[in-house]
């Protein structure tokens, strides 16, 4: 009996030691996470000023005399600085989503009105032949940003747009319970093979090797679409059959009260 008892402590003391550790690593990963986070967020904060100076010139340039030659370069220019300064914007966006510092205003919205809005905005981006069909319950209200929830889903359709060569874009509201709404983007476009499911949620990530333009977006769409759709107290999942397309669901909340500890309002950029 002694012995067993012993040993019984022994392995309980094992135990408690794997607990400490485990739980170190876990503060370790945390300060790394957050640590990330803050050099993100300045990086792209100091980024944005230079940024903006080149394109305050660029405008300049193109209102004083040039030929044909410089005109088109002077266009390059503006074009590029523009693109960066996109990226810049959605690098901070991620940052400040990730920072739990995201500023969340929440109001009435009417999803129908919302989602027509954005259908009219994605339409010009469809390929020949490609559907969008958008059906919204009417009277659909939740208690969100639409700033933020709309952004989500201009993320979400704009990537179903771009990858789909064929077939529909298909977006569908649906109340399964009292409280959740649940929106899904579907498409058949190209898919995404399984084992990009999880990373295609990870920073800068895009799917290799493919004859679409992906390497026209950043990888840091779907990132920023599920931290704002947490922050917005749902959840943004994925599934996808590669050559048959793919369907992203948003869960979100009906509800009044704001998510406990993702809401802070406090953002000075
Ligand atoms: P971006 O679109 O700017 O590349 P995202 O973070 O929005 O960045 O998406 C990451 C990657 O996930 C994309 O590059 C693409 O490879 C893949 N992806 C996203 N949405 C879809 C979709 N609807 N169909 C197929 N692949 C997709």
């Amino acid at each position: 009996y002694t012995q067993l008892s012993d040993e019984l402590e022994e392995t309980n003391s094992g135990v408690v030691a794997l607990y400490a550790e485990l739980d170190e690593r876990g503060r370790q990963l945390a300060a790394a996470n957050d640590a990330k986070t803050r050099f993100l967020r300045s990086v792209s904060h100091e980024l944005r000023a230079p940024v903006n100076s080149i394109l305050g010139l660029t405008s300049l340039l193109a209102e004083g005399a040039l030929d044909e030659d410089q005109r088109i370069q002077v266009g390059y220019l503006d074009s590029s600085a523009r693109a960066l300064l996109g990226m810049v914007n959605e690098l901070l966006d991620l940052a400040r989503a990730e920072s739990g510092r995201q500023h969340v205003h929440r109001v009435r919205v009417d999803l129908a009105a919302l989602l027509g809005d954005l259908q009219g905005t994605v339409r010009p981006l469809l390929r020949p032949g490609v559907a969008l069909h958008v059906d919204v319950p009417t009277g659909v209200e939740l208690h969100t940003d639409p700033d933020l929830l709309g952004r989500v889903l201009r993320n979400l359709l704009t990537n179903a747009v771009k990858f789909t060569d064929a077939g529909a874009v298909d977006v569908a509201v649906t109340v399964p319970e009292d409280g959740v709404v649940v929106v899904t983007v579907r498409d058949t476009g190209i898919g995404i093979p399984a084992e990009h499911l999880e990373t295609v949620f990870e920073e800068f990530f895009q799917v290799p090797n493919r004859l679409q333009p992906s390497a026209k977006g950043t990888g840091l769409g779907l990132p920023y679409a599920r931290r704002v759709a947490e922050a917005l107290g749902g959840s943004l999942q994925v599934a996808s059959v590669v050559g048959e397309g793919s369907t992203f669901t948003l869960t979100l909340e009906r509800t009044t009260a704001p998510a406990l500890g993702r809401v802070l309002v406090v953002d000075d950029d």
